[in-house]
């Protein structure tokens, strides 16, 4: 659902908003011509994108307490934490784009996060001995 002002910064752009559910999506051999709408209308159109949401599908993350992203993603800081201790997370779980390079990078980056942990965890073993 667009915002009023969403709606007033589109029309200052000439972008018409049509609220009406479309029935179909017409075709000539596979190309795009026409939008057939609930009330009856005919939109001649020959291109468009699908707003999509996200949600988690894995329910692991939120079953051991992860704090979660407005987008359904698991929160984490730059070294891929969570807010549980020890819970490590990075790829399309974050709910971020889906990305091939940005999955490997925010894996990496966990890589680190969970050797920073392991390091400091020896640490303080041998400094409590
Ligand atoms: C159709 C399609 C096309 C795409 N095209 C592009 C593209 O052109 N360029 C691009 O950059 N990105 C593309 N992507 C996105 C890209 O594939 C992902 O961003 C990337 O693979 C994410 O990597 P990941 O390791 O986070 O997750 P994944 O690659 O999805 O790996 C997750 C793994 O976890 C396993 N798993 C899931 N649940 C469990 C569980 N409960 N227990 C154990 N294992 C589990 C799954 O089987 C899977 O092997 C595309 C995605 C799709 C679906």
């Amino acid at each position: 659902m667009l915002a009023e002002e969403e709606r007033v910064l589109l029309s200052a752009h000439s972008i018409q908003v049509i609220d009406v559910p479309i029935v179909s999506i017409e075709n000539h051999n596979g190309q795009m011509h026409s939008l057939q709408l609930t009330d009856g209308e005919r939109v001649k159109r020959e291109g468009g994108f699908v707003a999509s949401d996200s949600k988690q599908s894995a329910p692991f993350a939120e079953k051991l307490g992860c704090q979660m992203t407005k987008n359904a993603g698991i929160e984490t800081d730059s070294l891929g934490r969570t807010s549980v201790s020890g819970v490590f997370a990075c790829g399309d779980t974050l709910g971020g784009p889906a990305q091939l390079v940005l999955a490997a990078a925010a894996g990496s980056q966990a890589g680190m996060g969970v050797i920073h942990e392991l390091v400091q965890e020896a640490f303080q073993e041998k400094t409590s001995l």
